[in-house]
Formats: C-alpha cells, sequence, structure tokens
C-alpha cells in the first residue's frame, strides 16, 4: 500500500509498504480523504518543535472500516468514520482526569505515530467515531480542525457578550471565530494578512476585520470608542509579532488563549502578566466531547463546507499538494482524495 512519507526537510514522498497488522482492539482503516494541516506542513518544512523526521503525516482523515480485530464490537465492516488521532496512555494524572489531549504519554496519528495519508492505517477502535449520513466522507475531514476551535473556545472561559479579537483567519482561526459566534460573543475582530480569509471571516460573523498587512490592529482596536476592552485573544498564528498584539490589545484581567504553534522561541512582556493580571493559557487538540460537537456543528453547518476545501489532489501528487498547502494566499485546507467514496 501507499503512503506518504516525509524523510527530510522540505520533501514528501510516497512509500509502499506493506498493510499493517491488526492488534488486539484495533481496527483497520481504509482511508478516503486526509487533509494537510497546518503542523503537517510545519513538519515538512522540518520546523515542527514535536515532530521528529522523517514521519508519516496526516491526522485529519475519514475512511470506511476495513477489517475489525479481535475485542472489537461496536462497529461492523464497511462502517463510515473520522477518527480522533489522539493516542494515549490512559494511566497518567491528566488522562485519569479527562483531559487525555494532554497526556504525559502523549503521541498524535501523523506526528510521531503512523500518519493517515495513506491507503491504510490501523487505529485503535476506541478511536473511531461514525459518521451521521448526511455527512460526507470528504467534509468529515473537516471536524478534526473544528474539534480544535471547540477546545480552545472552551479554554476561552465563557464567552457570552465578551470583546473577542481571533489573531489569524486560516483553518484554526476560522474554526475558532465559528465556535466564538457559537458561544454568544459580542464583538468579534478577526484579524489576517488576507482579504480574502478576510471576507470569509466576514461571512461566517465576525463583526469586523483587519487586515494587518494595511493597518496596525493594536492602534486600530485600541483607537476605536468605545473602547471596552478586550476579554479574549485566541492567538492562532504563532509567531512572536501575534503574541505580542495579543497581550496589548487585552483588558486588565484579559485572557489570551493560545492555539497557534510556535516553531521558535519569542519574547513577551512579562511585567504585564503580572501587573496586569494577564492570564495566558495554552490549547491543545480536543477531547472526545470536543470531537462529538464539532462533528455536530459539521453536520448542521449553515455555511458552506466546501468553502474551506480549496484543492484537492490524489495521493500521488504528494510533493504538489504540500506545496500547494503552503501557498496560504490561494490556499485554505488542501485535501488528498486517497479512496474515493462510492
Ligand atoms: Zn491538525
Ligand atoms: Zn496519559
Amino acid at each position: 500500500m501507499r503512503r506518504v512519507l516525509i524523510p527530510e526537510g522540505n520533501k514528501a514522498i510516497i512509500e509502499i509498504i506493506d498493510k499493517p497488522k491488526l492488534g488486539y482492539g484495533e481496527i483497520l482503516l481504509k482511508v478516503a480523504y486526509c487533509g494537510i494541516c497546518g503542523s503537517d506542513l510545519h513538519a515538512f518544512k522540518g520546523k515542527h518543535p514535536f515532530v521528529p523526521l522523517p514521519a508519516t503525516p496526516g491526522h485529519e482523515f475519514s475512511g470506511k472500516i476495513s477489517l475489525i480485530g479481535e475485542g472489537v464490537s461496536e462497529f461492523e465492516i464497511g462502517d463510515r468514520v473520522t477518527v480522533e488521532p489522539s493516542l494515549v496512555c490512559n494511566k497518567c494524572y491528566n488522562c485519569k482526569s479527562g483531559r487525555y489531549n494532554i497526556c504525559s504519554e502523549l503521541r498524535v496519528m501523523g506526528c510521531q505515530g503512523d500518519g493517515a495519508m495513506a491507503d491504510f492505517i490501523v487505529i485503535p477502535a476506541n478511536k473511531a467515531i461514525s459518521l451521521p449520513d448526511n455527512l460526507s466522507l470528504k467534509h468529515a475531514t473537516l471536524v478534526e480542525p473544528l474539534a480544535v476551535g471547540v477546545h480552545a473556545v472552551t479554554r476561552g472561559g465563557n464567552l457570552l457578550n465578551k470583546n473577542i479579537v481571533v489573531i489569524g483567519a486560516g483553518m484554526i482561526g476560522l474554526a475558532v471565530l465559528i465556535c466564538v459566534v457559537k458561544a454568544g460573543a459580542k464583538r468579534i475582530i478577526v484579524t489576517d494578512l488576507s482579504d480574502d480569509r478576510l471576507e470569509m471571516a466576514k461571512n461566517l460573523g465576525a463583526t469586523s476585520t483587519i487586515n494587518v498587512s494595511k493597518i496596525n490592529p493594536v492602534e486600530k482596536i485600541l483607537s476605536e470608542q468605545p473602547h471596552e476592552g478586550i476579554d479574549v485573544v485566541f492567538e492562532c498564528v504563532g509567531i512572536e509579532k501575534s503574541i505580542r498584539d495579543a497581550m496589548d490589545l487585552l483588558r486588565k484581567g484579559g485572557r489570551v488563549v493560545v492555539v497557534g504553534v510556535f516553531g521558535n522561541e519569542v519574547k513577551i512582556n512579562m511585567a504585564n502578566v503580572q501587573d496586569r493580571e494577564q492570564e495566558i493559557i495554552g490549547s491543545l487538540m480536543y477531547t472526545r466531547s470536543d470531537f462529538i460537537k464539532a462533528i455536530q456543528m459539521i453536520t448542521n453547518a449553515s455555511f458552506p463546507l466546501e468553502m474551506f476545501i480549496t484543492k484537492t489532489f490524489p495521493l500521488e501528487k504528494v510533493e504538489e499538494a504540500f506545496r500547494a498547502a503552503l501557498d496560504t494566499k490561494t490556499n485554505l485546507k488542501v485535501t488528498f482524495e486517497i479512496n474515493k467514496e462510492n
């Protein structure tokens, strides 16, 4: 079978390997679609802080169950599923308290574990989730990034009637936006470098947008009267400028939720954290309840899901697909169609 391999930075190839063997409690999934995530791109560039190369990428995927291992009773062959890609120990402090997304032994399919840009992948059956009939396998690849948004927004606290800034309108920023809208925020400002993405943000419910290549977002937001203060900023980019902007925007006692993946160490003004009682908290992945919520949101979406998937490639065009995904001016979500849904 075919599987994508990133052997070294800036290179992606297809390796031909044997179909993986099934163990107890596992299922073999015939992958239908797999999206390219920002973190796959970090890995492709050899810049992901937690993904050593060589790596087999891919964790936003869907497919049909092809084989069922011993001890699995909840699925049948042919079932359509998506997969929560976290692999956890179920024994550590965080696993026991329900926060298995930060398991001390956390591994992620397509990061430290086998990736899903492949014809088949073996997964623990308890990580598969059946899809509603009216959700296509292609659109089901959007569940994973939306679940990141669902979780990030729970980390933001109660957002009802709050003033929010979302920095970055990539797939994750837009996923956060969708959830912030749902949470009943009052004012939602989205910033990005791309007018096209900001247009999408408007269509998804942003109350205003700022193109940071033209306007200084901190000056602009702080000068708007009456300025009520920004309660929560979601940082969805992962660079020094955006975390510094986030902290400058916050009212006293406000919170920054760090969702972006930082490839480099950054400098921030810690004095403000103390003096203004600012909170900086991280958000990683999701747990099952976030994932289920994301499936429901995608299935009942009031916006066209097709707008997120800007390009689809067959697996053989792996290098081309990664280059397309790197072109964030043109593309939002690039997806592999690996085995067509029939
Ligand atoms: Zn992802
Ligand atoms: Zn654990």
